[in-house]
C-alpha cells in the first residue's frame, strides 16, 4: 500500500529534499504540501520547485485542505509552524513524521500530548549513523567515566538558527545517560572569558556555523596522552529525508503514541 505524504516547510531545503524522497519511492504518494503565508514557494507546483516534471500538488499555506485520516504530514518546518499543525493534524487523525529542531520544553510537551491521539515519531536526526554514533557515544561515556573530558563539537551552514543542534544535544544527553547524570545540571553550553579551568564531568558544547555545511558532529573524549573522537559527517540533506520517508511509511502502520527512530529501528 502506498504512504500518502503532506510536507510541511515544502518550500524549505528539507522539505524539497523530501518531496524528492517521496518521488524516488514506488510506495509513497505526495498527497500535499503547505508553507507559510508570504513564501515564495507558496501556489507553485512542487515538481517545479525541484525543477523535475509537473507533480499536479501546489504549495498550499495551510494544512486544512491537504490532510485527511490515513496521510503522514512529514514536517520540517519550525517549532512555531509544528505546534501550530498539531490541531488539524489531531483532528484529521492524519499522523505526523517530524523533525524539526529547537523546540521548547513546553512545545515538547504539548506534542508528546498530541500523541494521546495520533502516531507522531520525532528524531532530531533522521540518519541510521547518528543513531549509532549516539549507541558508541553512550557506551563510550560508561567505559571512560571521570577519566575522560567530553566535548560535543558540531557545524552546520550559515542559515542554522537553533544552536547547538538537535542532534548535538541527543548525543549529549547519550554521554549524560553513559555517565549517569542529567545534561542540564552538567552541561558547559559556551565558553567566553575568564571561566576558570574545566571541571570534572562537565559535557562542553562548541558550535561552527558556516558556508553550506549540512552537518557535522563529534564526540570527543580527552584523556591524559590520547584523545577518542566519533564523528558523523553528513554530506547530503538526503539522508534525512530518505529516512524520514522510511519512517512515515511505518508510522502509517502504527497506533497513536510517541515513537523515535530507535523504536522504528527495533
Ligand atoms: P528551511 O528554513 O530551509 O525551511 C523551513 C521551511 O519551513 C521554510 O520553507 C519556511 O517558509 C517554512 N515555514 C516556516 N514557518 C512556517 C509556518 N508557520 N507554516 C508553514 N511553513 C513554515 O530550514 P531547513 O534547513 O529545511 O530545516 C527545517 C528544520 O528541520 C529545522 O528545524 C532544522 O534544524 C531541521 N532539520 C532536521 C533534520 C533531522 O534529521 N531531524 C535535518 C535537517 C534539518
Amino acid at each position: 500500500m502506498s504512504t500518502k505524504v503532506c510536507v510541511l516547510g515544502a518550500g524549505g531545503r528539507m522539505g524539497q529534499s523530501v518531496i524528492r524522497a517521496v518521488s524516488e519511492r514506488d510506495d509513497a504518494t505526495l498527497v500535499g504540501a503547505v508553507d507559510r503565508l508570504a513564501g515564495p514557494a507558496l501556489g507553485k507546483d512542487c515538481g517545479r520547485l525541484l525543477g523535475l516534471d509537473a507533480m499536479g500538488i501546489t504549495v498550499a499555506d495551510s494544512l486544512d485542505a491537504a490532510i485527511t485520516a490515513g496521510v503522514v504530514v512529514i514536517d520540517f518546518s519550525a517549532p512555531d509552524a509544528l505546534i501550530s499543525a498539531l490541531p488539524a493534524v489531531q483532528a484529521t487523525g492524519a499522523a505526523l513524521v517530524t523533525g524539526t529542531t529547537g523546540l521548547s520544553p513546553e512545545q515538547l510537551t504539548r506534542l508528546e500530548a498530541a500523541a494521546a491521539d495520533v502516531p507522531i515519531l520525532r528524531a532530531d536526526n533522521f540518519s541510521v549513523g547518528v543513531v549509532l554514533m549516539r549507541l558508541l557515544a553512550r557506551r563510550a561515556a560508561e567505559l571512560l567515566g571521570a577519566s575522560a573530558d567530553v566535548e560535543i563539537i558540531e557545524a552546520h551552514h550559515r542559515r542554522k538558527v537553533d544552536a547547538p543542534s538537535g542532534t548535538a544535544l541527543a548525543v549529549g544527553h547519550s554521554v549524560a545517560a553513559g555517565l549517569g547524570v542529567e545534561l542540564d545540571a552538567n552541561a558547559d553550553w559556551s565558553r567566553h572569558g575568564q571561566v576558570g579551568a574545566r571541571g570534572t564531568g562537565r559535557i562542553g558544547f562548541s558550535v561552527i556555523r558556516g558556508g553550506d555545511i549540512v552537518g557535522e558532529h563529534t564526540a570527543l573524549f580527552a584523556m591524559d596522552g590520547e584523545r577518542l573522537e566519533i564523528t558523523h559527517r553528513a554530506t547530503d540533506r538526503m539522508i534525512f529525508a530518505r529516512g524520514a520517508v522510511r519512517a512515515a511509511a511505518w508510522l502509517a502502520e502504527q497506533s497513536p503514541g510517541f515513537y523515535t527512530l530507535e523504536d522504528m529501528l527495533g
